[in-house]
């Protein structure tokens, strides 16, 4: 790229990802009139659809109903609930099919491409663009704006040059880049604050030491206000797994005050009060056949994996059930229902990451995507102060949200 020609066009969407392109696709489609540019800073677009997902692109997720969907987002979820009546996780499963791309949905919801190959979304993107007449530079870099009477001008960066280009209207679909964050406030809209969300935990204890790989299906985490129910898996560094992805989601911005240092409290026994944990613990030490058996050998819960088990219990030695008092009764009930563990520190998710933050949801309008602020600005994806838990509603806000831009561009 070393000339734009033109130099003005109808609508420029910048930022080459997911939002972008669906917003450029379901414009163009609209109204193939309209000569409709997508500027991409990096060699190449759809970066993150390509290693997202491990590689398998987790497109959507299985809620069809925008009410419950919307309780998938720890930002942004009462914006979304309108925009998810007009275009939802059905849509998504449509457009890719109507295009020759065939899903499938797994076990926990979560839908991929049937090659589970990320490409074969981002092919069908861009093949969808081309069809559509949609122009796609890549390398250029979006340096400012600025709003005249019939648009918007724009400075761009390309092959080290510096270029100037005018649109009629502006999408900014430019994810978590802090650069665009300044052009926006630029604007006159107000941004809160970049964080990150969904992580892992890390924790050193001598409790889950030594016990990466094993599970526990159902426990309730419990960090500040913030409460969260689901698997938990323990890493090498820590904790992680879908309560823990959760709980540093809702938390993402108290974890961000607080360093990354905070008390977690683990129910592992999910629902179970401590009442009712320790009357079941007082059973099996009641019950005649364990009197005389070890404790940390004979599990009171079979949710809990044998060798987590021994290290919860360790305090207890080498004990039998029936030797152990009315303290030690209540220790482990306590232990099982509210251990305290200490988050040391944020590690990495390697399948999916998001920032929370972003263009303030107040002064936009869900229905169009259209800036409240400056007329003919529109805004479509992460760029937003909106994110999801992991299990592809992320995109799916990057689609709704693209979705609504280019229709309403179009
Ligand atoms: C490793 C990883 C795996 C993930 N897996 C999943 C998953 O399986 N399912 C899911 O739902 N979500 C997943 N996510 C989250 C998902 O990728 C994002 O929510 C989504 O990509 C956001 O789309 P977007 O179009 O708003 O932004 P982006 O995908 O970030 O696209 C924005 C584009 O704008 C470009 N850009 C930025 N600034 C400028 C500028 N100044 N000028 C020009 N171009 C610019 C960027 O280079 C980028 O290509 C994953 C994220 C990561 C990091």
């Amino acid at each position: 790229m070393s000339n734009f020609n033109p130099t003005f066009w109808d609508v420029i969407i910048a930022g080459g990802g997911p939002a972008g392109f669906f917003a450029a696709i379901r414009c163009a489609e609209l109204n193939p009139k309209l000569k409709i540019l997508i500027i991409e800073k990096a060699s190449q677009t759809l970066g993150k659809v390509i290693i997202s997902g491990g590689g398998r692109c987790n497109v959507t997720h299985a809620c069809f109903e925008p009410a419950k969907l919307i309780s998938f987002y720890p930002r942004g979820g009462n914006e979304l609930r309108g925009a998810f009546s007009r275009f939802q996780p059905q849509d998504t499963l449509q457009w890719f099919e109507s295009r020759g791309v065939k899903l499938k949905v797994e076990s926990d919801g979560r839908i991929f491409p049937v090659t589970d190959d990320s490409n074969t979304i981002a092919n069908c993107l861009r093949e969808s663009t081309k069809n559509a007449g949609v122009q796609v530079k890549t390398g250029i870099n979006l340096l400012n704006v600025e709003k005249n009477n019939n648009g918007f001008n724009l400075e761009v960066r390309g092959e080290g040059k510096v270029h100037y280009l005018q649109a009629k209207k502006l999408l900014l679909a430019t994810g978590s880049d802090s650069k665009t964050r300044e052009i926006v406030k630029a604007l006159g809209h107000s941004i809160e604050e970049p964080v990150p969300s969904l992580f892992t935990f890390n924790v050193k204890d001598k409790r889950i030491d030594g016990l990466a790989g094993v599970s526990v299906e159902n426990v309730t985490l419990k960090m500040d206000t913030v409460k969260t129910q689901g698997a938990l898996l323990i890493t090498h560094w820590g904790l992680s797994g879908p309560a823990v992805l959760r709980c540093s989601a809702w938390g993402a911005r108290i974890l961000f005050d607080k360093k990354y240092h905070a008390p977690l409290i683990i129910n592992w026994l999910g629902d179970y009060r401590f009442d009712s944990a320790l009357e079941i613990l007082q059973k099996n030490k009641d019950w005649k056949e364990n009197t005389k058996k070890k404790v940390s050998t004979q599990p009171a819960f079979s949710q809990i994996p044998l060798r987590l088990w021994k290290q919860l219990t360790e305090f207890v030695g080498d004990k039998n059930w029936g030797d152990l008092s009315k303290a030690e009764l209540q220790k482990l009930a306590q232990e099982l229902t509210a251990g305290e563990f200490m988050i040391q520190g944020k590690g990495i998710f390697k399948e999916e990451f998001v920032t929370c933050g972003g263009v303030n949801l107040k002064e936009v309008d869900f229905k169009t995507m259209q800036s409240r602020i400056v007329e003919n600005l529109f805004f479509a994806g992460e760029v937003l102060d909106i994110d999801g838990i992991t299990g592809g509603f992320n995109f799916q806000s990057s689609w709704t949200t693209g979705w609504l831009a280019g229709s309403a561009i179009g």
